[in-house]
């Protein structure tokens, strides 16, 4: 059998059931556009779990998601949607492109979040883009590209006070939303919510416990996403 699709670290597959789809965290890593890859055994299942705890925590807050279910320890039934191709970034903290954007120092803090968005294009090595690309380009409808950005920071108040409680400090991340395929007036959030995509720092030491890791051989990298999924439990038992 072969996958719908196949991106860099999931793979989606059909189910019995027209309106969801099957999403599978793979174990693979891929930073700087994908130049730079390898394989973390057990990350697969670590992103499924985090993202799987995480999106029942915004469900519970009455943020409409795509997530339906886990199925095993690699797998989740979502709804399907068609993805919009703007990635939606929020930061806390200053740190990756921001910094190396502007030469504002790593972990310097913002008066209020910062909101942002990119062309999701590999091939263009998902450019930043502002309100005025996404009209023109047709990626959202100025209404749509409101509700992304509310909903962002609905998401970011939710996670920072989250993460807090666990030890963790939200830098930044980057979400994805989705047009229901059975109503596509409807737009929820789609993709995995995991430390790929979320920069989180030790409240404490402010160790790095997220793809950072890899991104900048620190090692230790799924003993970082081990302690998150940990500590994500324990604060939801
Ligand atoms: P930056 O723009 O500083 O590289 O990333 C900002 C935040 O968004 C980081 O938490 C980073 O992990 C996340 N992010 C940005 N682009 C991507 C992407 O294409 N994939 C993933 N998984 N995360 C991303």
């Amino acid at each position: 059998m072969t996958p719908l699709y196949e991106g860099k670290a999931k793979r989606m597959w059909t189910t019995g059931n027209p309106d969801t789809l099957r999403m599978e965290f793979k174990d693979d890593a891929t930073a700087f556009d994908g130049k730079k890859k390898a394989v973390f055994e057990s990350k697969g299942r670590l992103n499924c779990a985090i993202s799987t705890l995480i999106y029942g925590l915004l469900d519970k807050e009455g943020v409409p998601t795509h997530f339906v279910r886990q199925i095993d320890e690699t797998n989740v039934e979502v709804k399907k949607v068609e993805i919009l191709m703007v990635e939606v970034i929020v930061r806390n903290l200053a740190a990756g492109n921001f910094t190396r954007r502007t030469g504002i120092p790593e972990g310097t803090p913002f008066t209020q979040p910062v909101v942002e968005f990119s062309y999701k294009s590999d091939e263009h090595g998902d450019p930043l883009i502002n309100e005025d690309y996404i009209r023109e380009m047709g990626l959202a409808t100025p209404a749509e590209l409101a509700h992304l950005r509310e909903s962002a920071l609905k998401v970011n108040g939710l996670l920072g006070a989250f993460f807090a409680r666990c030890g963790l400090k939200l830098v930044d991340f980057k979400l994805e939303f989705g047009r229901l395929a059975k109503d596509p007036s409807q737009i929820v959030l789609a993709d995995e919510i995991s430390p790929d995509g979320c920069r989180l720092w030790d409240l404490k030491t402010g160790e790095k416990m997220d793809k950072d890791r890899f991104r900048r051989d620190l090692g230790n990298v799924m003993e970082a996403y081990g302690e998150v999924l940990k500590r994500v439990k324990q604060q939801l038992a």
